[in-house]
């Protein structure tokens, strides 16, 4: 990967980065004006407007934001773009959907399978194929 591309993802990342801490940033602040601000009277009425289902951040949110720093990290120490698990580069059409990833497709699809196998939601019906 040359330096013009790295730039670019690194630019990327910075503005996803960005989006990330804002809107973790705004969550916090609704779980606290709540709580210092809810009057004894508000505190019968249901919530009206646009509240969300769930006010407690986001661990998906976090989880991103993680992701996109390890991304800025590995772009200073010049191992962006190749995957954590084997090595090789990771597609450059691959990086265009997902910059903030570090595996290769072929890596994802097994960690995904292996978490899947031994991890499987409980509330969540598995999956049978019907042979024939
Ligand atoms: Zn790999």
């Amino acid at each position: 990967m040359n330096s013009s591309e790295l730039e670019r993802f690194r630019r990327y990342l910075e503005v996803h980065r960005e989006v990330a801490l804002r809107s973790l940033h705004r969550l916090g602040e609704v779980v606290l004006t709540g709580d210092l601000e809810c009057s004894q009277d508000m505190a019968d009425l249901p919530a009206t407007g646009t509240q969300e289902p769930s006010p407690q951040p986001s661990d998906e949110r976090l989880r991103l934001l993680r992701l996109i720093e390890a991304a800025l990290t590995r772009i200073q120490e010049g191992s962006y773009g190749i995957c954590a698990a084997c090595g090789r580069e990771i597609q450059a059409r691959r990086l265009d959907a997902l910059p903030w990833t570090q595996y290769c497709l072929r890596c994802q699809q097994f960690r995904e399978r292996r978490a899947e196998m031994e991890d499987w939601p409980a509330d969540q019906p598995v999956r049978v194929r019907k042979a024939g």
